[in-house]
């Protein structure tokens, strides 16, 4: 695909990691382009929900009228990556919480509950197809509690999901972007067709 289009990744920036996944989206062959008004939909191949504090993105978006927009392109099939807040953020369930925010992957997840004493920490993940494993940088990561029967699972750590994917979207409970691992991103971009490492 020499001379195709680089895919337009967009990156919800409202709070949270949106710096250090744009620098992702360039190194794996993308155009980083934040989101923060449903106008800035218009035009992108994939879309990134950064990690941060969900409450806080949760609160802006409703604010700026992104919650709909957002859930119309992602159902509609949109490539979608999520990284902890971001992975709430995606959940159609969140344990103590009545409202969750986009509902568009069939997930219960529980805020800050992963880890011993929730603490952040990290350390080096299997997943599934990949020949080597992932180094995971969790910070006060959601605890996947449930899943779907559409869910498939990617990853695991101590028999908990920690990165999955339906269709379109994929979530980790850990940080990519605090790595210099692109694979995810690179995956990402691979889900728009519009992937010019072939
Ligand atoms: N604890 C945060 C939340 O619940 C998520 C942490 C993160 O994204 N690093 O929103």
């Amino acid at each position: 695909m020499t001379g195709a289009p680089a895919a337009v990744v967009g990156v919800l920036a409202l709070q949270g990691d949106v710096r250090e996944h744009s620098r992702m989206v360039a190194a794996a062959g993308g155009v980083a382009a934040e989101v923060r008004l449903p106008a800035d939909l218009e035009g992108i191949d994939a879309l990134i929900i950064p990690g941060g504090e969900s409450t806080a993105i949760a609160r802006l978006a409703r604010l700026y009228g992104l919650i709909d927009p957002l859930r119309r392109r992602i159902e509609s099939g949109l490539p979608t990556l999520g990284t902890c807040a971001g992975m709430i953020f995606l959940a159609s369930g969140v344990t103590g919480e009545s409202q969750p925010v986009l509902e568009v992957l069939d997930m219960v997840v529980e805020r800050n509950a992963f880890g011993r004493q929730n603490e952040s920490f990290e350390c080096s993940l299997a997943v599934d197809g990949w020949e080597e494993g992932i180094h995971a940088v969790f910070i006060r990561a959601p605890l996947v509690e449930s899943t779907g029967p559409e869910v498939e699972v990617l990853a695991e750590h101590e028999g908990r999901p920690v990165l999955v994917r339906k269709g379109n979207v994929l979530a980790a409970a850990f940080h990519p972007e605090l790595t210099d691992d692109l694979r995810l991103h690179r995956m990402l971009i691979g889900m728009t067709g519009k992937d010019r490492e072939g």
